[in-house]
């Protein structure tokens, strides 16, 4: 279902709570939410949607990738960008990893891991950020 996009910043600085596999619900949601503003949105997290919940979802392009609890387990190389957000008006500068690597569950609740570097890698760090509360 697509949900309204929140813009509330007292909400979105909140910290999300862990998924469970009752959570699945949520990841489609994400999904559907993504492909409505698919020209102005490359990623989502789950309390983007009003869910304060550890799911996010990445676009790579070819396909979007769903993640559950995502956790980064490696991350090297720092450089300087700009990043916007559906949730803010406007551009702003921030730090990113060049390369991480992250562990996470999939849609049908299977451990996965993955090596991300450049684009798809400052998207996940930016919607890993938001389950924190934290904001660009
Ligand atoms: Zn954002």
């Amino acid at each position: 279902m697509v949900r309204p996009v929140m813009k509330d910043i007292f909400f979105l600085g909140q910290k999300s709570e862990p998924a469970t596999k009752a959570d699945v619900q949520v990841g489609r949601d994400l999904q559907d939410t993504l492909e409505a503003n698919r020209a102005a949105c490359v990623g989502m997290a789950a309390n983007m949607i009003g869910i304060r919940k550890n799911v996010i979802i990445i676009s790579m392009g070819f396909m979007d990738v769903i993640m559950f609890n995502p956790v980064m387990l490696r991350k090297d190389t720092l450089y300087e960008t700009e990043e916007g957000c559906l949730s803010l008006p406007g551009v702003r500068k921030t730090i990113r990893f060049q390369n991480i690597e992250v562990e996470y569950y999939d849609m049908n609740w299977k451990k996965q891991r993955i090596k991300l570097s450049g684009w798809t890698a400052q998207i996940c760090q930016h919607e890993m950020d938001h389950l924190e509360g934290i904001l660009i």
